[in-house]
């Protein structure tokens, strides 16, 4: 919790989404595909005491939800099915694993949305962000800046984005919901997909990409692919931060492959790239705080992961040629 958090009302959000780019906040590095203000006030909003932690199946994760629907509709990005809003049960991860019955108890409610591409086929890419965070424990809220409102508003940049120039593949926006309680909203996602999963070519997972305290920004899973390998180290030659590869293999914290929701496509066969920073002080401390964020840095890595996209947007069908040979040597 930082000393004073500036209440952003919902209209202040919404007006801001109505202005065009405009100057860089910095001279160290002038994002060129999305609109910084916007990006910035709602990271800020999201991660405003106001928001308690997002905890799922709060009312403030329900505020949360309807911030994040605001902006997809103002760039015109599409519900997938009848709403944005996929409400779902679930139940305890480890349950098959330690003899608890797992009944699902909980609610939860992913996010999400479409931008349809112009390749006359059906393979697509999922971009997703887990919108949720601890709460509140012990009267302390745990503000969740880093973990995970950036990769949320990561993900929209990107909307933002591909808005305004078309993607050649369908790209679906998911912002799940109860990641830090088990991978809820991606477990669901499998289990109860809202679009043919046979489809999807590749999953880009954002979780922590703010805090650019060593100036690294990770792209973890290309072990498991290493097809993708070259395709990430052509868009680190001209990244307006520093990707590296790593954080796939080894023990422990050292292999990222199933910390985070895109340890369910892993499982599936899908191919990821899980985009994060190191563990940081504030790692799940109340103290992960919009004020500890470098804003220059975070709007770098957000135009780094609109880089990413893009490429691999122009590289899906290799990719899905990737996943379907993987399926058959299996
Ligand atoms: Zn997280």
């Amino acid at each position: 919790m930082g000393m004073f958090k500036k209440a952003i009302s919902l209209a202040l959000i919404g007006g801001l989404a109505a202005c065009s780019p405009t100057s860089s906040p910095t001279d160290t590095g002038s994002p060129q595909h999305f609109s910084p203000e916007p990006t910035l006030a709602l990271f800020e909003a999201l991660s405003s005491d106001e928001m308690q932690g997002r905890q799922a199946g709060s009312a403030e994760s329900a505020n949360a939800r309807v911030m994040i629907i605001e902006r997809l509709n103002a760039l015109g990005v599409k519900p997938v099915g009848a709403s944005f809003e996929h409400p779902f049960r679930y139940g305890p991860f480890r349950a098959p694993q330690t003899g608890v019955a797992g009944a699902p108890d909980k609610d939860g409610v992913n996010v999400i949305g479409v931008i349809k591409g112009y390749a006359p086929n059906d393979i697509s890419m999922v971009i997703s962000a887990h919108y949720d965070h601890l709460g509140v424990r012990d009267g302390e809220i745990y503000n969740g800046t880093d973990d995970n409102a950036s990769g949320v508003v990561g993900a929209l940049a990107i909307a933002e984005h591909f808005s305004k120039t078309a993607p050649a593949h369908d790209i679906h926006f998911v912002f799940f919901d109860a990641e830090e309680d088990g991978f809820g909203g991606a477990r669901n996602f499998i289990t109860s997909p809202p679009i043919p999963l046979n489809q999807v070519a590749l999953n880009l997972n954002f979780d922590m990409v703010s805090r650019g305290d060593n100036g690294i920004l990770w792209a973890s899973g290309t072990h498991h692919w290493p097809d993708m390998v070259p395709m990430v180290n052509a868009v680190a030659e001209t990244a307006p931060v520093t990707i590296q590869l790593g954080f796939d293999q080894g023990d422990g914290r050292e292999d990222w492959t199933l910390l985070s929701d895109h340890a369910v496509f892993f499982r599936s066969g899908i191919p990821h790239i899980y985009f994060g920073v190191e563990d940081h002080p504030d790692y799940h401390k109340p103290s992960d705080d919009f004020e500890k964020v470098d804003q220059d840095w975070f709007l770098r890595s957000v135009d780094t992961l609109i880089m990413v996209s893009e490429a691999m947007d122009e590289d899906l069908e290799e990719i899905f040629k990737m996943r379907q040979a993987a399926t058959e040597n299996e």
